[in-house]
């Protein structure tokens, strides 16, 4: 009840200062508070994995520790964080590999509160079909989605 109160005099005060309209005053908010999201998103996206398995991993404890490599024994590192899914914008996929040889897998993770984009329904078609839409945050690399601005690193690929 209070953050709802809150959002409510956050926008009126911002209408007071700009003379914007209160819809006008609530999307400009929005997008502001989409570009901290943004910010966030992309410090969970970049990182260097760690230098060896003594050290938290840098990409802030969120992750499970590797797993032991069935082919030579060494320990798994998490390397990459990259968005999982097209819709669910708080699934993220981590990439682990092997430090040993080139075994390499991926998990699926779900960061509640951190997402990669904004998910949005939109009615598609004739057919008035709801389909949800997912948002990339600009400069978040998508591997299967285009971000909105182009990310000033581009795509990374493997
Ligand atoms: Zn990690
Ligand atoms: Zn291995």
């Amino acid at each position: 009840m209070t953050t709802n109160r809150g959002r409510k005099d956050v926008i009126r005060d911002r209408m007071a200062a700009t003379g914007e309209s209160y819809n006008v005053a609530a999307r400009n908010l929005k997008a502001m508070k989409d570009t901290a999201a943004t910010r966030e998103a992309r410090l969970i996206q970049r990182w260097l994995p760690a230098e060896s398995l003594d050290v938290p991993c840098p990409c802030g404890g969120t992750c499970e520790p590797g797993e032991t490599c069935d082919r030579c024994h060494a320990r798994h590192r998490h390397v990459k964080r990259y968005p999982g899914s097209v819709t669910d914008v708080e699934a993220w996929a981590d990439r682990y590999e092997c430090m040993g040889c080139a075994s390499s897998y991926t998990l699926t993770i779900h960061l509640a509160g951190r997402p990669w984009g904004v998910a949005e329904t939109v009615v598609r078609g004739g057919s008035a079909e709801e389909v949800v839409l997912a948002r990339v945050f600009p400069g978040v690399v998508h591997p299967l989605l285009r971000a909105e601005v182009a990310s000033e690193s581009g795509p990374d690929e493997d």
